[in-house]
């Protein structure tokens, strides 16, 4: 009875690149605002001081 699967919404990564984020499992390897070979940090962040935004904004 493992019907309680829980859903996890994906996370956001951020090019350092372009500022360009995107809701994906994983980075790309390729940016696909920039289509550079970019560094994604990963700003996820659901708390109430994030807005529930899912977007840190510290880190915009
Ligand atoms: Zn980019």
């Amino acid at each position: 009875m493992a019907e309680n699967k829980q859903q996890t919404p994906d996370p956001f990564w951020k090019c350092q690149n372009c500022g360009n984020t995107i809701q994906i499992p994983l980075p790309p390897e390729e940016c696909p605002a920039c289509h550079e070979k970019c560094e994604f940090l990963n700003v996820t962040c659901y708390t109430p001081e994030c807005g529930f935004t899912g977007i840190d904004p510290r880190l915009k």
